[in-house]
């Protein structure tokens, strides 16, 4: 976990945020600490996002402040209710909460608009009447100063007849702009004259038809958190650039606070693509089954796939909070959710490719009961019954005809154990016309019941999970694999990408009756299998269960192999 350990070079909820917030609130800088979360509703928070919500939200409980959840709601043709609903339930689900604090930039659209008058005021907007085109063509390149607009110098009088036009909605989208006047031939290409509002004649999920120009994010987001009193205002490495149009804009505003921007990496993980716009491509494109899919990096999908909040957490904690982007392993996740899984998750027996099992010896229509242990580790999880009688189902895989010595599981004359059971002994494989193996026939030891090694002291090399015949319930489980193939998936050709084995459904699974009986949503253990959760989608006596993950770490290995 060499990743894990480059990122964490401090001891874990130690980080250069809180040293900087520590260090103002030393110095009587603040009083109280502001953050906030700024999702864009124009989809559904993915696992990058859960790193930026922990980081706001809990900066702001260690140090005793607030957080605010505000939806940067500026571009209502992409923007809609159903990604704010989510926006909500997830970061709640998360283990957040914003009390009264949720904002939208819609709640300020009349106050940026008064500070936009104010900037033209003084002589420090203008609207410009260039194409898209004409404007690209003149901003210039990293390289080259870009070309001051034949618009720039026009008066105060005729850009705020103008702005106050385009508010009155008389000019078509794309028609005009409303820029800053800074500098076109800075080197910071965010300062060569920034477009502060655009026409967009559009429905807005809050403020209707209201509004037909909406602010840039550049413009909205500054005078946003200075609204809100933001004291710090934590973003992606991608903002720096943009720090010094943000500085200018909150010192030529009239604005009640002086927030601080500070940068910190995204999160980037193996195997992961974390982009709204792919994972919206995702979506519409069928590629997965929606926004929720058990396959998605998005919180909807991880919980559909039963990962707890908490492991969510403790993943981001152990990635901590740095200044270079890096990408984590996707193992790293995984060790997180089998940390918490193994500690919660009660156990269940499971046969996910079941093969059939006559125990010859035990009595025809006996059924006795048996007892298992919900948690190895943790009495108080209680304990359960099972059914045990002459036909039971084991895993296909435990069983080879021809197997090599080091073969500890069932092949004819061999000994095993079924857990909580008894010992049974392999007697012989009965076949169909094809040649497949159909049923075991087996013996098994009344002396070793509940499992227990009998008088003579006898031992076997393996235990084995089993369902009865009589009472296990038939179930889909279906088995997720990374969605893309590559540890280093390409967002422009993500589909080029996906792994064509990234679902495995298998039809014919049988589950302990305990499973089925449960409407219970959390991750139990399949044991010997991995942890496993209820999917929502299950019908009355069909239940289906996703693989959440694998008991073991098996994407170091395939990173290792993809890299050669
Ligand atoms: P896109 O994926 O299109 O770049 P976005 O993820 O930036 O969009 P926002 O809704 O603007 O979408 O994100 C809300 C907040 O989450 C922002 O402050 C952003 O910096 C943060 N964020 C987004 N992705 C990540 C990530 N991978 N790691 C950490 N923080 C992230
Ligand atoms: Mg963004």
């Amino acid at each position: 976990m060499a990743n894990a350990e480059t990122a964490t070079q401090r001891e874990p909820g130690r980080d250069f945020i809180r040293d900087i917030i520590e260090a103002d609130l030393k110095a009587g800088r603040h009083k109280t600490i502001i953050t906030r979360f700024p999702p864009e509703p124009n989809g559904y928070l993915h696992i990058g996002h859960a790193k930026s919500i922990c980081l706001n939200f809990g900066v702001a409980q260690d140090y005793g402040g607030r957080c605010h959840l505000r939806f940067d709601d500026t571009n209502p043709t992409k923007e809609e209710q159903e990604y704010i609903d989510a926006i909500e339930r997830d970061v709640r689900w998360l283990g957040f909460d914003w009390g009264r604090h949720l904002y939208h930039a819609s709640d300020y659209f009349e106050q940026l608009y008064e500070w936009a008058e104010h900037l033209i005021t003084a002589g420090q907007a203008y609207v410009d009447d260039q194409t898209q085109e004409e404007m690209r063509a003149n901003r210039g390149t990293l390289t080259q100063p870009g070309r001051n607009s034949p618009f720039r110098d026009r008066g105060a009088e005729e850009n705020l007849d103008l702005f106050r036009r385009m508010r009155g909605g008389e000019f078509p989208n794309g028609a005009r702009v409303l820029r800053a006047k800074i500098d076109m031939a800075s080197g910071n290409i965010n300062l060569r004259d920034p477009v502060l509002y655009r026409i967009l004649h559009a429905q807005h999920p809050r403020t209707g038809r209201k509004w037909c120009i909406y602010p840039s994010y550049d413009y909205a987001h500054g005078q946003s958190d200075a609204i809100e009193g933001i004291t710090h205002s934590l973003c992606t490495l991608e903002f720096e650039d943009h720090r010094p149009l943000y500085d200018w804009l909150l010192e030529n505003l009239p604005v009640p606070s002086r927030p601080r921007q500070y940068e910190f990496a995204r999160l980037n993980m193996s195997f992961t693509v974390l982009s709204k716009r792919v994972l919206t491509e995702l979506v519409r494109g069928g590629h997965v089954s929606g926004w929720d899919d058990p396959r998605m990096p998005t919180l909807a999908g991880l919980r559909r796939r039963g990962v707890p909040p908490e492991a969510i957490r403790d993943f981001v904690k152990r990635v901590g909070v740095a200044k270079a982007n890096s990408v984590v392993d996707l193992g790293l996740f995984e060790f997180s959710v089998r940390e918490v899984l193994n500690r919660t998750a009660q156990r269940r027996m499971a046969v996910l490719r079941p093969l059939k099992v006559v125990i010859e010896n035990y009595p025809e229509g006996q059924i006795e009961k048996l007892t298992a242990a919900n948690h190895p580790d943790n009495a108080s999880q209680g304990t359960r019954q099972l059914c045990f009688g002459r036909e039971l189902y084991v895993e296909r895989d435990d069983f080879m005809e021809n197997a090599p010595k080091a073969f500890y599981r069932l092949t004819p004359g061999k000994e095993v154990r079924l857990r909580y059971a008894y010992f049974v002994r392999c007697r012989a494989a009965v076949k169909n016309a094809a040649g497949e193996v159909v049923e075991l026939r087996c013996t098994y030891d009344p002396a070793t019941k509940g499992g227990n090694r009998p008088p003579d002291g006898r031992k076997v090399q393996a235990t084995l999970h089993w369902v009865s015949a009589y009472d296990s319930v038939p179930a889909e489980v279906r088995l997720y694999n990374p969605l893309f193939s590559r540890p280093d998936p390409d967002a422009a050709e993500f589909a080029a990408h996906l792994n064509a084995n990234s679902l495995e459904v298998l039809g014919e699974a049988r589950l302990e009756p305990a499973l089925a009986a449960s409407n219970e949503m959390d991750a139990v253990q399949f044991e010997r299998q991995g942890y496993f959760c209820r999917d929502a989608q299950s019908k009355p006596g069909r239940p289906v269960f996703n693989r959440t993950v694998g008991l073991r770490d098996s994407w170091a290995k395939a990173a290792a192999e993809a890299k050669g």
